[in-house]
């Protein structure tokens, strides 16, 4: 079986290399064709561990090339998938623009049965507009099948979530689509990864549900960490032992400065908007995003008590990812953070270890970018750390302080303890606690 991934991303070039270690045949395909020379050319566009050596490795095997051509791909492919970015317009709710122009030009070039298969995440019901946009371009006599198979992998472990999902979910309508759509994951029964075969608008609900859950689970522990500083209780300690509540988990309760990154507000936002076309007012999710925006000022609120006021400050801004492991500065926290002190006089100095590039598309010369973390707190009068990267996480304190000019750190991420950071006499803030 051949496959062809049409969008070359985080989700997409993950998937075509782990499908490719699989054993199986792939293309992947983008419009960009920096992006693509890049990867011809033995490069990786984007951070992502692991993901280098896999490409490296299958692309050696024969198993994975890459292409602009996506028509030749198209035709050359007996299962297409679509993992096209599907972001969200001014109102919240989903630009299908890509998805659209993709399965046009998918109807163009079918040249015989193929399942086509959506990863990326789009508001149910999409699979029946894929459905009818290739029928209008390839006639009533095509044979294909439309299948949603929503990707669940997290950015700075995406390799490994692929390769050991917790489960594969499926949508369906044939049974000839579903046998080849299992078949592609074959070598995952080895391990016992569970294998949902739904419907279609079950399979794309799954993917907005569980992800409007993890955000609301987080917004809920921000809330209740907020509540813990006024009430002079210890969010690390309730998190904790809820988290030890079978029913609860401890997972997704670590209390900062809100959610962030490519996928969290924007799927939220549109199943909110989804919500809408069909009469229902998704409460809770409208009350998430309020929490989460509101989350970011109150950061940039604690850092201004922290220091007195922003006007004329210096911060050493110590992460600009949304998230560890990644170059990911989509929607991330700490670009909310830093665009609320540069708006409030604050001069900026910042260093992460993946993600300045990307960084300085959004902030540009607005910020200062440091070779390091310590340069970064070089004559600041207040460190933040924005984005818990391994490395701020063993600091060394004592050069930190001694390069500053007032021993003052915001950890937005929780990551030192309150005493040791006392007794390293430094005037310490952080979430909840
Ligand atoms: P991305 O922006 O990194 O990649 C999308 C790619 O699609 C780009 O390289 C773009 O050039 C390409 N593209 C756009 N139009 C095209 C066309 N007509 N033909 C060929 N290529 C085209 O996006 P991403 O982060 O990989 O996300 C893709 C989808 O997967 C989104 O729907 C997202 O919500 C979902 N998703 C993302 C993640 C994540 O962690 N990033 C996780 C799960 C699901």
């Amino acid at each position: 079986m051949k496959v062809t991934m049409i969008g070359t991303g985080y989700v997409g070039l993950v998937s075509g290399a782990c499908f490719a270690d699989f054993g199986i045949e792939v293309t992947c395909c983008d419009v960009d064709e920096t992006k693509i020379a890049t990867l011809s050319a033995g490069g990786v566009p984007f951070y992502e561990p692991g993901l280098a050596e896999k490409i490296v490795q299958n692309v050696a095997a024969g198993r994975l090339d890459f292409t602009t051509d996506v028509g030749a791909a198209i035709r050359g492919a007996d299962v297409v998938f679509i993992a096209v970015g599907t972001p969200a317009r001014d109102d919240g709710s989903t630009d299908l623009t890509y998805i659209d122009s993709v399965a046009d030009e998918i109807g163009r070039h079918l040249n015989g049965y193929k399942v086509i298969a959506t990863k990326s995440t789009v508001p149910p019901r999409t699979g029946d507009r894929i459905r009818r946009r290739i029928r209008a371009q390839a006639g009533d006599d095509a044979e294909f099948d439309v299948a949603s198979n929503p990707e669940f992998l997290r950015e700075g472990s995406a390799v490994e979530d692929f390769m050991r999902p917790n489960r594969i979910v499926i949508g369906v309508d044939s049974k000839r689509a579903a046998e080849m759509m299992q078949a592609l994951y074959r070598p995952l029964y080895l391990i016992e990864t569970p294998i949902v075969v739904t419907s279609m608008p079950t399979a794309e609900m799954i993917k907005y549900a569980s992800n409007a859950f993890l955000a609301v689970k987080i917004t809920f522990i921000n809330e209740v960490a907020n509540m813990c500083e006024r009430m002079g209780a210890d969010v690390h300690v309730v998190a904790r032992s809820m988290g030890l509540d079978g029913r609860i988990s401890s997972k997704f309760l670590h209390a900062g400065p809100g959610f962030g990154g490519s996928c969290f507000p924007k799927d939220v936002s549109a199943l909110v908007a989804t919500a809408e076309e069909v009469d229902y007012d998704f409460m809770l999710g409208r009350a998430a995003l309020a929490a989460n925006a509101r989350q970011h000022e109150l950061m940039v609120d604690k850092i201004r008590t922290a220091v007195g006021d922003l006007d004329g400050v210096s911060v050493g801004l110590l992460g600009l990812a949304f998230k560890p492991n990644t170059d990911d500065t989509r929607a991330s926290p700490a670009i909310a953070i830093a665009e609320g002190l540069l708006a409030g006089g604050a001069r900026i100095q910042a260093f992460d270890p993946a993600a300045m590039d990307n960084a300085r598309g959004v902030l540009g010369d607005r910020v200062v970018y440091c070779d390091n973390e310590y340069a970064a707190c070089n004559g600041v009068d207040v460190a933040v750390i924005a984005t818990e990267w391994n490395q701020f996480r063993n600091l060394d304190l004592v050069r930190l302080r001694a390069g500053m000019r007032a021993p003052v750190v915001v950890d937005l991420r929780n990551v030192y303890e309150p005493a040791r950071m006392g007794e390293l006499e430094f005037q310490y803030t952080s979430v909840g606690r």
